[in-house]
């Protein structure tokens, strides 16, 4: 039998006319750096989105054409996240942390017609501009420096336009057209930690359904009585959702702009006083400096979302004393982000160390993400909380290819995907018997000593719970006898000694088995970090091979 239920297409578009209208009061607020920050309002960036749609069309923006952003979290960044996909267009956020060379192979390779850039970042822009063949209009939004702008226009090949000016006198209502679900509405390239940046290319369909998953109860379960600060880049996974999801249902956004530094995020906090933020473990390291060196009234923050890697228990300790409950979470740009969240399941004690243990795990999966563990061998593995294995997952917002290229062909490298069609997401864990995923490392970043397995992510955690010890990272070198060991590059706090066997001696302590203790030790001023701000351990393995690091044995 068939159904007898009404096949309404799921699009950005209904996001849009949804949150502007039902939820037209609800804001965005953009820091500035001044005194006041920007607000406007949902029905105010609806608005706006039409205005951008005409301005677009009037260049030439039709179905399917790429449409790129060189831009920071803010308004006018959502109002592109909005009219791009809505007039049936292909939204392509850049990266802006990563090199020149990068991010012209990621717009040709995407084919970019269109790049929107926020002022401040249009001397990062310019010297790709020769890279970029296809590329027919920058449009530039917010101040710019004069001789950026100079350069600009004298730029041939492209014609320049300035934000406001595009807009201004377009009207603010548009004919959205009736899309197909399964359209591509935008574009979002992994941020190549480990390889090559791979493009992925979310559906209207994927949005929506991954939309409504980050604002399940078990997951973010924000409501209109909610201010969100996201910290996470709009260019990362499109802030794991945030946005689509606000204009679902009603959540205030809090943009920082530029203004990502721990002192101004700090400030935002005590002035704005958001109930929930989200961004990835390193902001929050520095955020945490910064608050214990000079405390601010962050009261109102009780809800955070990290993921993007592991958060260290210790950190997570910490937010626990300022009064911020941490919720981690799993998620690759291949999966939208959302994977899963670490909601501790209702039968646990709060404040009880087995619920601290919950917190600590990936979490579990939510219904519309289906994951298994699979062995050296192909084999799928139970979920004992034991078996150890690669996790692939599958689901309606996990892509099942990689974009091509400029011909829209796509790629399913073997690598990257099952033949039954599952991703693989190059993760190592286990999955206990009530669904809680455990990731103990990149499946690259592992350290295979003599047959057995060393979690780096296990070492990292527990050097950094020392009292001494800033930032640490834990990568595998060559070693003769046991094919692979540890090295440990530590920062350490200001005024505190290098003891090696001390912290040897620490993390003997706290678990770790004697024979993964390292042996080798190097003494950093500052873990690399990637683009998204993870830690770069493919730099530290570089470093290690030119002989960049003076390394210590103990
Ligand atoms: P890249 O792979 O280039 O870093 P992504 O931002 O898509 O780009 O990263 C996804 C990866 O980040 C995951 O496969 C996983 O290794 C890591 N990751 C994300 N969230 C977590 C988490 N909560 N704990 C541990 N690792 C995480």
């Amino acid at each position: 039998m068939l159904s007898t239920m009404q096949d309404v297409p799921l699009t950005v578009t209904r996001i849009l006319r949804h949150g502007m209208t039902v939820h037209g009061t609800s804001q965005v607020t953009t820091w500035t750096g001044g005194s006041e920050p920007q607000r406007r309002s949902f029905a105010e960036v609806g608005a706006r989105a039409a205005q951008l749609a005409h301005a677009l069309r009037g260049l030439g923006v039709g179905e399917g054409d790429v449409t790129g952003t060189l831009m920071w979290n803010n308004s006018e960044h959502v109002e592109a996240y909005f009219a791009v996909p809505s007039m049936g267009a292909v939204l392509h956020t850049l990266n802006l942390r990563l090199p020149a060379d990068q991010l012209s192979y990621i717009a040709r390779h995407a084919g970019d017609k269109v790049i929107l850039v926020n002022g401040s970042l249009a001397g990062l822009l310019l010297p790709l501009l020769p890279d970029l063949p296809q590329l027919e209009h920058v449009v530039v939004s917010g101040a710019v420096a004069d001789e950026a702008r100079a350069a600009l226009s004298a730029a041939s090949g492209v014609r320049v336009h300035e934000y406001e000016e595009l807009l201004a006198g377009h009207p603010t209502a548009y004919d959205w057209p009736e899309l197909d679900e399964r359209r591509a509405a935008s574009l979002c390239y992994t941020s190549g930690t480990t390889g090559e940046p791979k493009g992925v290319a979310y559906s209207h369909r994927s949005i929506y359904l991954h939309s409504m998953q980050v604002n399940m109860a078990e997951s973010m379960g924000l409501t209109d009585a909610d201010l969100s600060l996201v910290i996470v880049p709009q260019f990362h996974c499109n802030s794991w959702g945030l946005p689509h999801a606000a204009f679902m249902t009603g959540i205030n956004m809090l943009m920082p702009d530029r203004f990502l530094q721990p002192a101004p995020l700090a400030e935002m906090i005590e002035r704005e006083r958001p109930t929930h933020a989200a961004a990835v473990p390193t902001i929050w390291q520095g955020l945490l400096a910064e608050l214990t060196a000079k405390p601010r009234d962050v009261s109102t923050l009780t809800q955070v979302t990290i993921g993007g890697s592991a958060c260290p228990p210790s950190l997570m300790k910490a937010f626990d004393e300022l009064g911020m409950r941490v919720f981690h979470a799993w998620g690759m740009t291949e999966t939208s982000p959302l994977g899963t969240v670490a909601r501790p399941p209702a039968t646990v004690a709060p404040g009880s160390e087995e619920e601290f243990a919950y917190r600590l795990t990936q979490g579990r999966f939510p219904a519309g993400v289906e994951g298994r563990l699979v062995g050296p061998g192909g084999e799928v593995l139970p979920w004992d909380g034991a078996s150890a294995g690669e996790l692939e997952v599958r689901g309606p917002w996990v892509t099942g290819a990689y974009v091509g290229g400029v011909e829209g062909e796509s790629t399913r490298p073997a690598d990257k995907f099952s033949e039954d069609g599952w991703l693989k997401t190059g993760d190592v864990g286990t999955i206990s018997p009530d669904g809680y995923l455990t990731l103990t490392d990149r499946a690259k970043d592992v350290i295979k000593s003599g047959g057995e397995w060393i979690s780096s992510v296990e070492l990292e955690n527990v050097l950094m719970s020392h009292p001494d010890i800033a930032e640490a990272a834990v990568v595998a070198v060559p070693d003769e006898k046991w094919g692979e060991r540890p090295l440990a590059t530590v920062v350490f706090r200001d005024g505190a000694s290098a003891d090696f066997l001390a912290l040897r001696e620490h993390l003997a302590s706290n678990g770790i088995a004697r024979w993964q203790l390292p042996e080798r030790w190097a003494v950093v001023a500052e873990v690399p970090k990637t683009s998204v701000g993870k830690f770069n351990k493919k730099v530290l393995r570089g470093r290690f091979a030119e002989g960049a690091l003076q390394v210590v044995r103990v």
